[in-house]
């Protein structure tokens, strides 16, 4: 067994290593739980985090035929969520459709691992599907995250499990992004030339990662992540002292609301 082996790229693990290298280390790799401490309103955190994960069960369950009414009588706003879901038809999908889809493969010394929401297949035309439930929902974010790269990229290395052992071409894959929280969806269509600049991103990043790894992995959050859109990082404490924790901890912040939901979350999108 390699010893230095590093946890498999995740969306959610190479979003933390590009906000700051250090809370990579101790989110992933260090036997300290997350959050260390909770960040700003943490028990508005809580419940977004708990109702998020109870959606994403009730769809799961419906997929399974599963009664869902009692787990959405839990809240108005899961209810809200779910005659949205109901009123796009998701509940019945066309085509060939795979839950909760876990999909990993090495890739330059490492592994990959992504967990699709919803894996579809109407006439060879592939969407990974992803239901967000938080109140962030910014396609040029979303274009642009680690999860979009990530998945589609996945699927057309990796996916010929998913197809009778044919590969899937880039050209039929979408990403696409669902937000119960505004009823949008978000398409991001893939292509050959997309995948072969993920490939080298996703390189890089394995690069960028065993240099980090070689240097004991520096505070690169500073100024930034430390603090990223107001929401304090929980390991503040840990790297700037409790001064620096009681400034950032004072500053307002309001939860975005998506479950947390390892290995393959994301906090930022
Ligand atoms: S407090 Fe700042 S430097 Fe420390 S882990 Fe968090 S983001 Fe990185």
């Amino acid at each position: 067994m390699n010893a230095t082996r590093l946890p498999p790229l995740s969306y959610s693990n190479l979003t933390t290593f590009a906000a700051c290298q250090k809370q990579y280390e101790l989110r992933y790799l260090s036997a300290l739980g997350w959050p260390l401490i909770p960040a700003g309103d943490a028990v508005a955190s809580e419940e977004a985090e708990h109702l998020g994960n109870l959606f994403h069960l009730a769809v799961e369950q419906r997929a399974n035929d599963q009664d869902v009414s009692l787990l959405l009588n839990e809240s108005p706003k899961l209810h809200a969520w779910w005659l949205a879901f109901l009123r796009n038809r998701f509940d019945r999908p066309q085509g060939h459709v795979w839950h909760e889809a876990r999909l990993g493969l090495p890739f330059g010394d490492e592994r990959i691992l992504v967990v699709m929401d919803r894996l579809q297949n109407i006439d060879g035309q592939w969407t990974v599907w992803d239901w967000k439930t938080g109140r962030q929902f910014q396609r040029e974010a979303l274009g642009k995250s680690w999860q979009t790269r990530l998945y589609r990229f996945a699927l057309a290395q990796a996916g010929q499990i998913f197809n009778a052992g044919e590969p899937i071409p880039p050209a039929a894959i979408t990403m696409a992004y669902w937000s119960a929280e505004h009823d949008r969806i978000e398409r991001f269509p893939y292509d050959a030339e997309a995948y072969a600049a993920d490939g080298q991103a996703i390189l890089l990043a394995i690069g960028k990662l065993h240099v980090a790894r070689t240097a004991g992995f520096p505070m690169t959050g500073l100024g930034t992540a430390c603090d990223a859109k107001g929401r304090p990082c929980s390991f503040v404490p840990l790297c700037l002292g409790t001064t620096g924790a009681n400034d950032l901890m004072a500053e307002t912040w309001e939860p975005d609301g998506d479950p947390v939901r390892e290995p393959d979350d994301d906090p930022f999108v």
